[in-house]
């Protein structure tokens, strides 16, 4: 069958990448499809910990690494979209922001975004003190106040990030013990950084830009106003799931797409791989599931898998 590519890997992160240098290094002809420049949540990173092979490094700089070595084994399709997939008879047709392609396989690595608060003042003052990614706007609150919304490791890496960069830094958390790996609730407390127990975020308060939070205490029900700089949200991920949910892929509860272990989803010929199916959510699972997905995805176009 004569297709414009054998695989297209929807998504360049961890998974599009490693998935990427698994199908060229398998002899097909494979594209990765990026609605931005690639690189996924990683990007927004400061240090990463436990990628093996670094003892640190830099999400922005593991991220570039990958899309350079995975550029020398697929096509990079940045700033496209991939807005639907068709079955055809044989294979899909992939319809993109730019154009319509013929391939035979489909990997769908299209990670996760950030979950919204969804309370009064967080849409209207996003970029305004508003934000989802401290790396990225942390800079600009240097020596001011910010409250960091959340108790995973995101939440806790971020305020020890800003912590570090020299803002005065309150974590509010629900509830009354973290959800975070230890060594970073130690690292954030050692450093100094403030914890407020037991609260959820009733609005963001500000006229140009963010002056404030009401918060309130799920235990006694007291509502405080406390004064912010900025708040940054962390709380936790939603699956980009929507091309998986127009072609019939089979989700679970929480909206990730089902995988069996060789990343096969319910619909053949499409695999997903790396945060789009939920589980342990890092970037070394994310690389491992999209290597496997890239070699089980040349059983579809009559391809050996030179590793079964
Ligand atoms: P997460 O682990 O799902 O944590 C989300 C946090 O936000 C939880 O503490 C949760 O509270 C809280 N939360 C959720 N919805 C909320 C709401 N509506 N209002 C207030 N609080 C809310 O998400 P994450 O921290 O972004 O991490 C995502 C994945 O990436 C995880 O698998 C994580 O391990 C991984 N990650 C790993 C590292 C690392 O290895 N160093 C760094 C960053 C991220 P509850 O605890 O009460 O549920």
């Amino acid at each position: 069958m004569d297709y414009d590519y054998d695989i297209a890997i929807i998504g360049a992160g961890a998974a599009g990448y490693a998935a990427a240098i698994y199908a060229g290094r398998s002899g097909v002809k494979a594209a990765v499809f990026d609605k931005g420049m690639g690189g996924g949540l990683a990007t927004e990173a400061d240090d990463i910990e436990n990628y093996p092979g670094f003892k640190k490094i830099k999400g922005p700089e593991l991220m570039e690494r990958m899309k350079e070595h995975a550029s020398q084994y697929a096509e990079m399709k940045f700033l496209e979209e991939v807005k639907e997939i068709v079955k055809m008879n044989n294979g899909f047709e992939l319809k993109t922001s730019n154009r319509s392609y013929r391939v035979g396989a489909i990997i769908i690595a299209t990670g996760t975004e950030h979950r919204k608060l969804n309370v009064k003042g967080e849409k209207e003052l996003q970029g305004r003190g508003v934000s989802y990614c401290a790396t990225c706007d942390g800079p600009f609150f240097v020596g001011k106040k910010v409250a960091v919304i959340g108790g995973g490791n995101t939440a806790i890496s971020e305020a020890i990030y800003l912590k570090d960069i020299g803002c005065d830094v309150t974590v509010i958390h629900r509830r009354d013990e973290l959800r975070a790996e230890k060594v970073l609730e130690e690292e954030a407390k050692s450093k100094g950084v403030k914890f407020i127990w037991n609260s959820v975020v009733e609005e963001i308060i500000g006229n140009e830009m963010v002056s404030g939070l009401r918060i309130r205490n799920v235990k006694t029900g007291e509502i405080n106003e406390l004064e912010f700089n900025a708040v940054f949200v962390s709380i936790g991920e939603e699956p980009n799931n929507e091309i998986a949910k127009k072609i019939g892929i089979e989700l679970d509860e929480h909206g990730y797409i089902k995988v069996d272990r060789m990343q096969r989803t319910n619909v053949r010929g499409i695999y997903a791989a790396g945060d789009i199916t939920g589980g342990i959510r890092q970037l070394v699972t994310a690389c491992g599931e999209g290597a496997t997905a890239a070699l089980a995805a040349l059983e579809v176009i009559g391809k050996r898998n030179p590793f079964s």
